[in-house]
């Protein structure tokens, strides 16, 4: 191509020499162009951009002679400068993304074509709609800020964290895209609503004498949080105090010592303590026999309260000490034992019987057998010996002896009821022989 030009501008020259021969001088003279025409042939996928404007397809752009002119080179989105093909290399410099001529001496011819370029992307940006119903990713390529991808990617909800009575619940969003350029969002948001507590009555505390009370209140059962708060309630009034009079242990019946208490909280500040029952405190026993002496009542009687008393009746054992010719002989009376050990054995002693040799004695044969009735009535004798022989002593037999103190029978005697009878003293004395 810088061969045609050449050309041409020869042709040029020779036509301004043969205009000049004519007149037989020869001048030659040479128009020297103040301004050069840089023609540019632009490809597709491309633009040039001189003095503010943009051309494409062809521009032709006026430069001063010997001076120079950077165009701008403007590639197609996603398309860079593929090669350059100029007609004369000397005046341009190209740099990939301007060409620049200078000290241009002639009209050029400038081809610029275009190739796909690679596209290198940035870092995603991604934007939350404010309802958090999408996300926008944006990605711009970094060696084409015009070159931008988008995506709207719809937000699905699900629930991260239940809300408790003291924390909001939390929300889990994820937008997850289509382009693989772009990865899943995912946002936690607390944005739900804090469950109402679980209230639990914290019941009233009667204010008493000794004690502040309290209102009733409330607390949650899960947090534990004071939903009303329990306030003090003064105490009553003070205590007043009252005596727990002692009470006297009696014989049977416990005893307590004094103490006080509250009488209106019936807080005790001295506990009545108890004092055992007595036991009774008995006396000497006293005991009191029956007119015939064939019973003696044994009788005692507390000497802390004389209503109270134990008595008790046992018969009584008649026991004669026969006298002999010169010792005195003894009747007496001897209580069976008691079954209480309150009472002892008692023994009465009712008549002391005189020796026999000192009284007159009604002796009476051996051979007798029987005493008739009233056989010795009336007698004056003190004593009387019954011998072994005599089996029966009739009725009568000894009445109204006035002076009979003592008579000695065999046992196995029978005697009739009324033998002895008016003898007011007599000691009938039977002696198993
Ligand atoms: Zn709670
Ligand atoms: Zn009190
Ligand atoms: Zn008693």
């Amino acid at each position: 191509m810088k061969k045609n030009v050449l050309l041409l501008l020869t042709a040029c020259m020779c036509l301004l020499c043969s205009a000049y021969a004519a007149a037989d001088t020869v001048s030659l003279t040479a128009v020297v162009p103040g301004e050069h025409i840089v023609s540019f042939t632009i490809r597709e996928h491309g633009s040039v951009q001189y003095g503010g404007q943009i051309f494409s397809g062809t521009a032709s752009i006026p430069v001063q002679r010997f001076g120079s002119a950077e165009i701008i080179i403007v590639p197609d989105a996603g398309y860079k400068l593929d090669t350059v093909t100029v007609s004369s290399g000397e005046y341009l410099a190209c740099d990939g993304t301007a060409v620049t001529v200078f000290g241009i001496a002639e009209d050029m011819f400038v081809q610029l074509s275009f190739t796909e370029s690679e596209i290198r992307w940035g870092e995603p940006v991604y934007e939350w709609s404010a309802d958090n119903t999408s996300v926008t990713a944006t990605c711009t390529a970094l060696n084409d800020p015009r070159i931008v991808k988008t995506e709207t990617a719809a937000v699905t909800g699900t629930v991260l964290r239940e809300p408790t009575c003291t924390a909001l619940g939390v929300t889990l969003y994820t937008a997850v895209f289509e382009d693989p350029l772009f990865t899943a969002q995912n946002r936690e948001i607390e944005n739900i609503a804090m469950v109402p507590h679980c209230p639990v009555t914290d019941p009233a505390v009667p204010a008493t004498c000794a004690e502040e009370g309290l209102t009733e209140g409330s607390h949650c059962a899960v947090c534990g949080a004071v939903l009303v708060p329990q306030e003090l309630v003064a105490k009553t009034s003070d205590h007043q105090y009252a005596m727990d009079p002692a009470v006297p242990a009696s014989c049977e019946t416990p005893g307590l010592t004094s103490g006080f208490h509250c009488e209106l909280c019936g807080e005790v500040f001295v506990a009545q303590s108890v004092i055992p029952a007595l036991g009774h405190a008995w006396g000497e026993a006293d005991y009191l026999w029956d007119d015939d002496h064939s019973k003696v009542t044994g009788s005692v009687v507390c000497t802390r309260d004389p209503s109270h008393t134990v008595s008790e009746t046992v018969a009584a054992r008649k026991i004669i000490l026969s006298p002999t010719e010169d010792q005195a002989g003894l009747l007496e009376w001897v209580s069976d034992a008691f079954a209480s050990d309150m009472f002892t054995v008692q023994e009465k002693n009712i008549a002391a019987i005189p020796a026999l040799g000192t009284l007159r004695v009604l002796r009476l044969p051996d051979s007798l057998t029987e005493i008739g009735e009233e056989a010795f009535a009336g007698g004056s004798f003190e004593a009387v010996i019954i011998p072994e022989s005599c089996r029966i002593i009739s009725d009568r037999a000894f009445g109204n002896c006035v002076h009979l103190i003592y008579v000695k029978v065999p046992a196995g005697t029978s005697i009739a009821p009324g033998a002895f009878a008016e003898c007011p003293n007599v000691i009938i004395d039977i002696v198993a022989e």
